[in-house]
């Protein structure tokens, strides 16, 4: 069962509040999910209808440090064309999560893209009287100069970027080009991770000797934690692999809360490994789920 968005997710992480929005559902080809995972293995995790297609979640992060509200990712938006519509659905739920967590749009001063795919960055504009306009006016947008360059080179996943969702933000001045890992603000930095894209970057959030990170499509579902699960969408798998192995060295250790971009029921957890080695969600996580959601 999908998370309903009305009731937004929220868990403290030292000094700050970290709230899980959704922008709804959408459905995605299980093989191309998969990438070479046969089906008999990866149907055990996560059922696919009669289309082969598995559902997935539009997972935002909303982080509240006291001075600031940083918006992590912004689902898919609400601007799709009719036939790509048509093919993920449109559930633009992102905006009631927000209200429902007590913010407006107005109120959001950092938004930060992990990449520009179009499933990770439509809410970061709307249509409005015939113009591209920013969703979120008083904010300041992040994303890797690499990434956005890499949207119009219409290379193999051109198909999956929308210029309306960033190129006005990038010519007026609102949306700032990271050349590498960067602070964004005190307790808020990113670090780039390549294998699902070239730039894909990975957002830190630190507060009182706590970690959490939103890994983004480098490891989207909780069902994706095996080190060689990587998906068929991504660019460069071998690096997606190397990027897996550097993360999981400090984040299974450190006791990072990894958050998960496309799981539409786990939207964050600890990982650990098991007695055989493989990498799991932590018990502790699965239990402080379902606190959550008494
Ligand atoms: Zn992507």
């Amino acid at each position: 069962m999908a998370r309903s968005p009305d009731r937004p997710i929220s868990v403290c992480l030292g000094d700050f509040a970290l709230t899980s929005l959704s922008d709804g559902t959408y459905r995605l080809d299980g093989g191309a999910y998969f990438g070479v995972v046969p089906k008999t293995l990866w149907s055990k995790k996560l059922p696919a209808d009669e289309n082969n297609r598995v559902l997935s979640g539009l997972n935002s992060v909303l982080v509240r440090t006291g001075d600031r509200n940083v918006l992590i990712e912004t689902g898919i938006g609400n601007k799709l064309s009719e036939k790509t519509a048509q093919i993920y659905g449109q559930p633009a739920k992102l905006l009631e999560g927000l209200h429902a967590a007590g913010l407006a749009p107005e109120d959001i001063d950092i938004v930060i893209n992990s990449h520009l795919h179009f499933d990770h960055c439509g809410w970061n504009t709307v249509r409005r009287s015939g113009t591209i306009a920013a969703t979120f006016p008083k904010a300041k947008y992040y994303v890797q100069e690499g990434e956005w360059k890499h949207t119009h080179e219409n290379l193999r996943d051109g198909v999956s970027y929308f210029t309306e969702n960033y190129d006005p933000l990038v010519e007026s001045g609102q949306m700032e080009l990271l050349r590498g890992n960067a602070e964004i603000a005190p307790g808020i930095f990113v670090e780039v991770f390549p294998g699902h894209t070239r730039d894909m970057q990975a957002v830190f959030i630190q507060s009182g000797g706590k970690t959490a990170c939103y890994i983004s499509d480098l490891i989207p579902t909780s069902a994706h934690l095996d080190l060689n699960w990587v998906m068929g969408f991504d660019l460069y798998p071998m690096e997606s692999i190397a990027s897996r192995k550097r993360y999981y060295a400090r984040a299974i250790p450190e006791r990072w809360l990894t958050m998960f971009t496309h799981d539409p029921e786990t939207p964050w957890a600890y990982l650990e490994k098991d007695d055989r080695g493989k990498i799991v969600c932590s018990v502790e996580s699965t239990a402080e789920k379902k606190n959550e959601s008494t």
